[in-house]
């Protein structure tokens, strides 16, 4: 598709030339001059030169608002094709000119900003779009690829003041401020500036309060304080609010909470929500804060429901086999865990495309994604 408009380019250019040429036709000279540099910038572009048509287009005397409307698409698709030095050329030369609008001007620094960004030129992409929002202070357009050039530079501060004209939904602004604040949290937590942390913490937790990263930061700034029983209570809170993060925290909490007493609240803690809200998911933390506070067996009847009625995953029959072997008598054990691994297969493809890695659960002989013959193979 690219390549098919990048053809028809010549055509939008004879028609901006064509249009100048009416406009000037009482100029005899330019007009002559006009229609030769078109001649020769679509024989460049045809016989693939595309440098030597660059030079003779950016050669032109004055611009009309078609001419660089093309301009402006040449350069997109010079940068699209990856030809990112021959959209920089082109749209530093158009940001240069003194005869473009206001509105031209705008697309082209935006345009020149985007080709900087795309080089890794990130400074430079950065110093256009900043000049670009402070000359033309109602075009946000350049907010969005600022915002992500300060979260590729880490610096946060700058990417949080930028959400307010660069995200329009307001669950997803408040979110990614919630993140630039966590973030720059993390940086402070790490220096020890413990203060700080405070106050970004209160902020980000005004911003946006069912935040799970907040939550389980402020149980962070609680540890450096060293107040273990409101750190824990800020763990358990974001576990609340979000059951998914128990597999991520679990290794942490164990090497925070090393204490018995500590250890039973955590299971407690664990094991409150998980019967709150049982969700299969959990049982390897579970087990393994369980086993820690040698509370095995009342997960007994936790892990025979599971392998008898529920499907779960591969970890957590994993987890359910190692419980088992502990605390449990293996044969029985090991019924259990093979119907429940049985029922788990079921639920697998058992076949897979060479090709495309198309997975199936029966074989074919030409796979309904790439439409290859034979290329099916068990898995
Ligand atoms: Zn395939």
């Amino acid at each position: 598709m690219l390549e098919i408009l990048f053809l028809l380019l010549p055509l939008a250019f004879y028609s901006g030339w064509r249009t100048a040429y009416k406009k000037n036709r009482s100029n005899q000279t330019a007009t002559t001059e006009v229609s030769t540099r078109l001649v020769q910038g679509i024989n460049f572009l045809l016989n693939e030169e595309p440098d030597k048509a660059l030079d003779v287009f950016l050669e032109a005397p004055s611009l009309d608002a078609q001419t660089a409307e093309t301009f402006l698409v040449l350069g997109k698709m010079f940068r699209n094709r990856g030809e990112v030095n021959r959209a920089l050329r082109l749209h530093q030369h158009l940001v240069a000119r003194p005869d473009l609008t206001n509105n031209q001007r705008q697309v082209a620094m935006l345009a020149l900003g985007e080709d900087f960004f795309a080089a890794g030129l990130l400074d430079r992409a950065e110093s256009v779009f900043n000049e670009l929002i402070k000359t033309y202070p109602k075009n946000t357009a350049a907010c969005i690829p600022l915002r992500r050039i300060y979260e590729q530079l880490r610096e946060w501060e700058k990417a949080f003041i930028l959400t307010e004209c660069s995200v329009i939904d307001k669950t997803e602004r408040i979110r990614l401020m919630a993140h630039y604040l966590c973030e720059q949290v993390e940086e402070l937590l790490a220096k020890n500036q413990l203060f700080q942390v405070d106050e970004k913490l209160k902020k980000a937790l005004s911003i946006y309060p069912q935040s799970v990263r907040v939550q389980t930061l402020f149980a962070e700034l609680a540890l450096a304080r060293g107040e273990r029983s409101a750190a824990l209570k800020y763990f358990r809170q974001a576990l609340m609010y979000d059951q998914r993060l128990l597999s991520s925290l679990v290794k942490r909490l164990l090497t925070v909470f090393t204490q018995p007493i500590e250890l039973q609240q955590l299971y407690e803690v664990i094991n409150s929500e998980y019967r709150r809200n049982p969700d299969v998911k959990m049982l390897p933390a579970l087990t393994a804060i369980a086993q820690e506070v040698g509370q095995g067996s009342s997960l007994l009847p936790v892990i025979h429901q599971h392998l008898q009625h529920e499907l779960g995953n591969v970890q957590t029959l994993a987890c359910s086999a190692r419980y088992l072997s502990s605390e449990s008598d293996t044969k029985a054990a090991l019924s259990e865990l093979s119907l429940a691994l049985g029922r788990l297969a079921n639920t697998l493809p058992r076949f897979q495309c060479a090709n495309c890695g198309y997975k199936l659960h029966e074989y074919v002989w030409r796979c309904p994604a790439c439409h290859h013959w034979d290329s099916v193979q068990s898995q």
